[in-house]
């Protein structure tokens, strides 16, 4: 039975018309000075400590000192009884960008459908995700990206990701070794960190890819390319950074059995290639295969763009598949992946947290909770299971001397909790407010700018079809 990736239905750039916004973040708290009293610090550091009822000094977005001095005028939050770690990094986003005109178009047309970025970036910032991981970046995502270092809009920090592909596949195409150095050293030049390799790759040109990138100091994260069928060993060469869907394996699994999980595990650990089980999502669309009870039940999607909504309800390719063979299918690739992750786990596999938002069902911000409460579901602890959206994923991204870890001098990216996570991951959901960049946001701010952003989402939602507004009328 065909199997079809997450991604194929993905489609780049979806669409929306913008109204107005949330945007009110700028009346916050000034970013200078701000002292956390009496708070239980997860700092996630090298020896993974926790200090308790301390002070942590915030100025210029920077972390100054924890347990020092602070002057005397310093904003005070409050941290008795709470605790604070580290902002979390998605290492799997898809943020949709401005998009249109659908039909025929004029040389100096722009977009007709236009995404709110603040109404977008809410729903990371309110469930502490402080870093995102966009792996199908295009040239809006540095607007995007300029847009909150400016500080116009409150968001994560971006890292962006080309993705080269092959066949008729997605994004930049090619199909010769030649042109895939090309469109390597080209993304370079346009300003891109990171290459995402993808599905419909030949062997010769991916394995160009991945020698180019090293060349050019890019890593390379993605799929592994339909075209090494029978052949998942000859995947990994050096400079093969990332497994972007523990599926990528499943894909290749023949019966699904504890020693296939340990030698694909194997594979990974010999190649030095980390592992983003990105399992919400296999959870999310397994589910979604089944019925769209869930998803419509799902409180988190009145906050999800109204013409996203559309198309998840009303065109949604996964509930199209329904049978039970498909059923069975996919509730299978839940459970290996489960497995997968133990497997990389014990093999010493560097594990990271993604979730593919944007993919249909799948909630930006709203999934990094599930993501990490299936990756304990799966067998590690909450203590790995925030490593894997913390430190690990800012140490893969080169970014770990600003983010990751409560330290001095470092960036001021941090989650304040009612509850410790280490005790139960579900506290993760807890927040009582969350630091961006130094930008103290507390919960009931978050909360108003959701309220208001279901209100919005649900007053306009007749203006959002889906097959309306994709297919018009010629
Ligand atoms: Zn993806």
């Amino acid at each position: 039975m065909p199997f079809l990736k997450p991604m194929q239905f993905l489609g780049i750039g979806i669409f929306c018309l913008s109204i107005g916004s949330t945007k009110s973040f700028s009346q916050q708290a000034s970013t200078n000075s701000l002292v956390i009293q009496h708070v239980n610090v997860i700092t996630m550091n090298d020896s993974n400590s926790v200090i308790p009822n301390a002070s942590v000094y915030i100025a210029h977005h920077q972390i100054v000192s924890i347990n020092g001095a602070y002057p005397k005028n310093a904003t005070v939050v409050d941290g008795k009884g709470k605790w604070l770690m580290p902002g979390l990094i998605d290492m799997h986003v898809h943020t949709p960008t401005d998009a249109g005109p659908f039909g025929p178009k004029y040389p100096t047309q722009a977009a007709t459908l236009f995404f709110d970025l603040q109404d977008q970036m809410l729903l990371y910032i309110a469930n502490g995700v402080t870093t995102i991981f966009e792996l199908s970046a295009r040239a809006e995502h540095f607007g995007q990206r300029n847009e909150m270092a400016k500080g116009a809009v409150i968001g994560p920090r971006m890292a962006l990701a080309a993705m080269i592909d092959g066949g008729t596949g997605q994004g930049r195409k090619v199909n010769t070794p030649e042109d895939g150095r090309q469109a390597v050293r080209s993304a370079k030049a346009e300003g891109y960190e990171f290459i995402k390799v993808y599905a419909y790759l030949n062997p010769a040109t991916y394995f160009a890819i991945i020698e180019e990138s090293q060349k050019q100091g890019l890593k390379v994260i993605g799929h592994i390319p339909d075209s090494f069928k029978g052949k998942l060993k000859e995947a990994f060469v050096p400079g093969f950074g990332m497994v972007a869907h523990a599926e990528e394996l499943s894909n290749y699994a023949k019966d699904y059995s504890e020693i296939e999980a340990q030698q694909m595990a194997s594979l990974l650990k010999q190649n030095g290639t980390w592992l983003s089980p990105t399992l919400i999502t296999m959870e999310s669309i397994a589910a979604q295969v089944k019925s769209l009870a869930p998803l419509k039940a799902l409180p988190s999607l009145a906050y999800v763009h109204p013409l996203l909504q559309s198309k998840w309800l009303t065109a949604n390719k996964y509930n199209k598949m329904s049978s039970p063979e498909n059923i069975a299918h996919f509730e299978q690739y839940t459970q290996f992946n489960l497995q997968l992750v133990r497997a990389c786990a014990a093999a010493g596999v560097p594990i990271v947290a993604g979730t593919d938002a944007g993919t249909s069902g799948v909630i930006a911000g709203f999934s990094m909770p599930d993501e990490l409460a299936l990756l304990v579901k799966a067998g590690l602890s909450p203590q790995a299971a925030i490593a894997s959206a913390t430190k690990l994923p800012a140490q893969w991204l080169g970014m770990d001397k600003q983010v990751g870890s409560i330290e001095k001098g470092k960036l001021a990216d941090l989650i304040l909790l009612d509850d410790n996570p280490l005790n139960d991951i579900q506290n993760m959901s807890k927040i009582a407010g969350v630091f961006v960049n130094g930008q103290w946001v507390e919960k009931n701010k978050l909360q108003k700018m959701l309220q208001n952003l279901a209100a919005k989402n649900h007053a306009t939602k007749d203006q959002y079809d889906w097959k309306t507004i994709t297919s018009p009328k010629k």
